[in-house]
């Protein structure tokens, strides 16, 4: 075993996580954010670093529950961990997923066409957070992974 792989299965045997069921209703978005806050409490994060995290996870959730699952009440996995200083939250919908990862990451770009959306999410999530990491199929789902150094 080298050195990169023993270190990498370190990391993994000392990483803590939760993982938490939502059913997708709009009301779970706050819930979801007080429920990845309370998690990170042990990084002695900073009020701003508390603030970014909610945000990010507030854009990734709302996204799950509007676009993914079209507010339909289907499940979504929160699962957040930490490693040391650095924070990572999954937000997961098996819902229609995203045929242009890249085109939707773009800043203003949306397909809701009410105008009641900014095409932002995704720009906040990736200002607030270190790492944004999107994969997504059509008619499959999305998987968003965010990490973020707390502390740093
Ligand atoms: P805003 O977040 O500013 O209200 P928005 O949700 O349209 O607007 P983004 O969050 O940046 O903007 O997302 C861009 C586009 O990516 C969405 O319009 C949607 O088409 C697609 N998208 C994002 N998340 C998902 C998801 N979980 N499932 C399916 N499509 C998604
Ligand atoms: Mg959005």
């Amino acid at each position: 075993m080298d050195i990169q792989e023993k270190k990498r299965q370190e990391s993994f045997m000392r990483r803590e996580s939760m993982r938490v069921e939502l059913e997708s209703y709009s009301h779970n978005e706050q819930l979801a954010r007080v429920i990845v806050a309370a998690y990170m409490t042990r990084l002695n994060p900073t009020v701003e670093e508390t603030e970014d995290v909610k945000t990010a996870v507030s854009e990734a959730v709302t996204n799950a529950i509007i676009h993914g699952y079209k507010e339909s009440g289907e499940t979504l996995v929160l699962k957040v961990s930490s490693f040391q200083d650095e924070l990572q939250v999954e937000v997961e919908d098996h819902g229609v997923g995203i045929p242009d990862v890249e085109q939707a990451r773009q800043p203003l770009f949306t397909t809701s066409t009410e105008g009641e959306r900014s095409g932002m999410g995704f720009t906040f999530m990736e200002t607030f957070m270190d790492q944004v990491e999107v994969r997504s199929a059509p008619g499959r789902g999305t998987l968003v992974v965010m990490t973020k150094k707390i502390g740093a």
